[in-house]
């Protein structure tokens, strides 16, 4: 804070004038409220300090990416690693991933754009079942490459005048996560999911959620392309009385997501009977075969499944995500940085009490999961029922005790906060 005295509401400290006024926007204090006062006959209102906050912050901000942006670009290598301490498996497309982020950066870093090669955008098209990583995919390569980031919902998109939300809205969230930093914004990555619902015209069933429609289609096909779009700052429907901000797409990075359920039998009828080597076998599970199959996923498949060809040409990488098995499961449970287990242990630790789980209710826990049939998605509600009784009563137990969280536990056969706190003060 200056050393400058305060004016507040006519009671003045110091020496300063009785009707002293803001010395950058003119207005006096009966308007604007306490002023701060400099050497000097020199004051500044609240509002106006806010004001140079937020120019100083968006300069910052400024320099801060671009020197980050153009002084080093990890290497596709590099960008997987930071990948792996925050999602498991999915390695292949994780190396699509690294690679489309690499070029992208470089393109930009380089400024091909207006040089006789121009290397273009490779937007980014993930497919993979529900829970299986494909927003914490994006999600994560934002936050790696130091990047606004958004997630918006292809199916909430729909034509003028019906019930949704124009393609814009989009772009809105985009700014609102780069604090309205037009420049930022601009090098982000936006996650739209939910893509396989486009244009696919037997499953849009809704009246009032047309996304089929020709207007949408195009509105987002030029977002995708590279276009300026005028984003309405307030968001909701466009308005001819609004103020757009101008927002240049073409090098922001879209990733776009979807199920796209079903495709493994295009992919199957693709590549024949001869390639799925435990075909035979009956009773093989669904998401092994899942698992061989959807990586080997091609834009064709893509097209025959029904997503427009315009849509497709403007997703040139295409990767696919393989639904995570018991294995991956307990993996996302205790291995990333953030992981659920990691997170209750610290919980734990903050009442000085000491949190394990058996490597049987781990396994206990992705069984559930699996049944439910959303991926790692399930995991957090599952913990989240299994440990309500505990949360509740751990504030109480002594400090220093040991709970051992087993498979009885999670199945309900017993209760966690009843066992016996192993070798601790008796209560
Ligand atoms: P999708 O977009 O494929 O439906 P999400 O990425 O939203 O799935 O996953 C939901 C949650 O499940 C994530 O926030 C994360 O906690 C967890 N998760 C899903 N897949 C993975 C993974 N491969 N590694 C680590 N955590 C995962």
């Amino acid at each position: 804070m200056p050393s400058g005295k305060e004016i507040n509401g006519g009671r003045r400290s110091g020496t300063t004038k009785k009707n002293a006024f803001c010395s950058f926007c003119r207005k006096s204090y009966r308007d604007v409220g306490p002023l701060v006062e400099g050497p000097g006959d020199v004051y500044i209102c609240g509002e106006c300090i806010e004001l140079c906050q937020s120019i100083l912050d968006q300069e910052q901000r400024r320099r801060g990416t671009t020197t980050e942006l153009f002084e080093e670009i990890l290497t596709p290598r590099e960008i997987v690693k930071q990948l792996d301490q925050y999602v498991i498996g999915q390695s292949g497309a994780k190396k699509v991933l690294a690679v489309a982020m690499h070029n992208h950066y470089k393109r930009l870093q380089c400024g091909w754009k207006g040089t006789d090669i121009e290397i273009e955008k490779s937007n980014i098209l993930l497919i993979g079942p529900t829970g299986s990583g494909k927003t914490l995919l994006a999600r994560t390569l934002a936050r790696v490459l130091n990047v606004p980031f958004a997630i918006g919902d292809a199916t909430t998109l729909t034509e003028a005048g019906y019930v949704g939300e124009d393609v814009e809205n989009l772009l809105l969230k985009l700014l609102h996560a780069a604090d309205f930093d037009v420049e930022a914004a601009q090098r982000g990555v936006l996650y739209i999911d939910e893509i396989d619902k486009i244009g696919k015209t037997s499953q849009n069933v809704s009246i009032t959620r047309d996304v089929s429609g020709e207007g949408v289609q195009q509105a987002l096909l030029k977002m995708l392309e590279g276009t300026v779009a005028n984003v309405p700052p307030q968001g909701g429907r466009k308005h001819p009385e609004q103020q757009y901000i101008q927002l240049d797409t073409s090098n922001i990075l879209f990733i776009c997501g979807g199920t796209f359920v079903g495709i493994e039998d295009i992919i199957r009828k693709r590549l024949g009977k001869r390639t799925i080597g435990f075909g035979q076998e009956s009773g093989f599970r669904e998401e092994a075969e899942s698992a061989e199959l959807l990586p080997q996923v091609v834009t064709e498949d893509v097209l025959e499944y029904g997503l427009i060809p315009e849509l497709v040409g403007r997703l040139p990488v295409t990767s696919a995500l393989t639904p995570l098995n018991e294995d991956g499961l307990v993996r996302v449970l205790t291995e990333p940085r953030n992981a659920l287990i990691r997170q209750y242990e610290s919980l734990f630790e903050m009442e000085e009490s000491e949190l394990t789980f058996t490597d049987d209710a781990l396994g206990a826990i992705a069984q559930r999961a699996l049944t439910k049939n959303t991926g790692a998605r399930g995991l957090r509600s599952i913990i989240e029922e299994v440990m309500l009784d505990i949360m509740f009563e751990l504030p109480d137990q002594p400090k220093g005790s040991k709970f051992l969280v087993n498979e009885d536990i999670i199945e309900g056969r017993e209760q966690l906060f009843k066992m016996p706190a192993p070798k601790t003060k008796s209560a």
